[in-house]
């Protein structure tokens, strides 16, 4: 039984969820997950089932071939992918959101009419391209470059931590094109064919997220051709703090759906495990761990709907954007980790699926971010 009250939810919303599901367990046999997990293998019959379903439509607007969902709609399937596995959701929205929706916001028509229809049905995977060695949190530090040379830009510099890099057909880089500009300034988006000369992709080993891991890229003199650049020159700054909303509505979303899932492996767990002649789930402080993964879930899942109730009302929602992206990410992982204490020595065997909770959520709190930087962007907004 799911613990997850839909009420509210209207009968096309829960109709995708239900589709979606069906569609996972299908082309995502749960036994295969962590076989997939430990062979980091992305997940690319699910992926490619959800796009010709037409799933991937639902960031778009109809102009571009979308279905133009709303950000309710869009936090219903996110928390349904994050609900299932949270891979299957990151796999998603690095393409759709975080990379697709630069082309998709701020693409001249040309590359909207190329890119995005091909995003849509499963044809192009897009990785977002930003951080470096040298600076993470502070984006505006970037030292990657790309100087014109005719209808052309070449690229040159380091990005790390992108993930789905190592299947990606298109990077979406953030790079200077003008490196006398202040901090802010002289930032711009370009988009690079991955199997460009000059392009190389070396997968990392992380903690958790491993089938869609991420990848350090080098830019070694790369040709861009200048109809790449994505929202003219100098605009990455401001065109990537506008799709910041949708970004950390998607990883809210993603980490409610998860904690729901945690919380439901670990009471199914305790009903069935006997200690002492009965199920650990009469113990009352069982019951009681239990309970707080509950109401971290539905805590985490009220925020994220906050969000995007004010989204779709056209209100800008930077507060409560910050506040569910820490609130979801937080509540996510230390609902792995109460839960890993509710399935003692099995929590901490590799044997169990827990382990994979754990790992998978740990980043929650430091991606998209980080919960740090959420706060600072709370403390302003306090006027401190
Ligand atoms: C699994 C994974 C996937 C990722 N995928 C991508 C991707 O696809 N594309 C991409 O571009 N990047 C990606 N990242 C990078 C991610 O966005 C960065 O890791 C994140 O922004 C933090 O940067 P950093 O790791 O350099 O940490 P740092 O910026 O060095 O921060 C280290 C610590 O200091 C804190 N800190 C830093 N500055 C401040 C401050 N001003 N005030 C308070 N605390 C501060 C941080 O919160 C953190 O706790 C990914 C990272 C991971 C782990």
């Amino acid at each position: 039984m799911t613990l997850m009250n839909l009420a509210g939810l209207t009968d096309e919303q829960r109709m995708m969820r239900e589709g979606v599901l069906d569609l996972l367990r299908v082309h995502l046999p749960w036994e295969n997950v962590r076989q997939m997990d430990e062979a980091r293998e992305f997940p690319h019959a699910a992926y490619n089932a959800l796009a010709q379903a037409g799933y991937l439509g639902i960031f778009y607007p109809e102009s571009l071939g979308g279905m133009g969902g709303s950000h309710t709609d869009i936090a219903v399937f996110l928390e349904t992918l994050g609900y299932y596995y949270t891979g299957i959701a990151q796999a998603v929205t690095t393409t759709a959101i975080y990379a697709g929706m630069h082309v998709a916001k701020f693409g001249s028509p040309e590359l909207q009419k190329t890119i995005v229809p091909k995003i849509i049905s499963g044809q192009a995977k897009l990785s977002l391209a930003m951080s470096e060695p040298g600076t993470g949190s502070d984006v505006a530090g970037i030292k990657t470059h790309a100087r014109r040379e005719g209808d052309e830009f070449v690229l040159n510099g380091n990005k790390v931590w992108i993930t789905c890099a190592h299947v990606a057909d298109y990077l979406v880089v953030i790079t200077k094109t003008d490196t006398q500009a202040a901090r802010h300034q002289g930032m711009s988006t370009l988009l690079v064919d991955a199997r460009s000369p000059g392009v190389t992709i070396k997968p990392l080993q992380m903690l958790g997220r491993r089938t869609t891991h991420a990848n350090e890229i080098f830019f070694d003199n790369v040709r861009v051709p200048a109809g790449n650049l994505i929202g003219g020159e100098g605009q990455a700054w401001k065109n990537t703090m506008k799709c910041l909303g949708l970004e950390r509505l998607g990883l809210a979303a993603i980490s409610a759906g998860h904690c729901f899932k945690i919380t439901e492996y670990a009471r199914d767990y305790a009903k069935q495990r006997i200690q002492f002649g009965q199920p650990i789930s009469d113990f009352q402080v069982i019951q009681h761990k239990l309970v707080d993964m509950l109401i971290m879930s539905e805590t985490a899942r009220q925020s994220a709907y906050r969000v995007a109730q004010l989204l779709d009302a056209g209100l800008p929602a930077i507060r409560e954007t910050s506040i569910a992206k820490i609130v979801c990410t937080d509540n996510n992982f230390r609902c792995a980790d109460i839960g890993l204490q509710v399935l003692g020595g099995a929590g901490y065997s590799m044997e169990y699926d827990m382990q994979m909770f754990f790992r998978d959520s740990r980043v929650g709190p430091i991606g998209g971010g980080s919960n740090e930087i959420q706060r600072n962007v709370l403390a302003k907004q306090m006027d401190l």
